[in-house]
């Protein structure tokens, strides 16, 4: 049976330059505390920006 990790959500991550929220990430609760911030690709923007975790 597989291992389920209870320490891992999903979280939505929203581009900082135009607000789209379409990137989904699970990220470990237990080792990072802080908000996320991940340099991603966004498709609106058409070129890597910082994405934030909305809260
Ligand atoms: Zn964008």
């Amino acid at each position: 049976m597989a291992k389920k990790n209870l320490n891992r959500s999903l979280v939505t991550l929203k581009c900082s330059e135009c607000g789209s929220e379409s990137k989904r990430v699970s990220k470990n609760k237990k080792n990072t505390t802080e908000r996320l911030e991940l340099k991603k690709h966004c498709q609106t923007c058409r070129k890597h920006t910082v994405h934030s975790e909305k809260k």
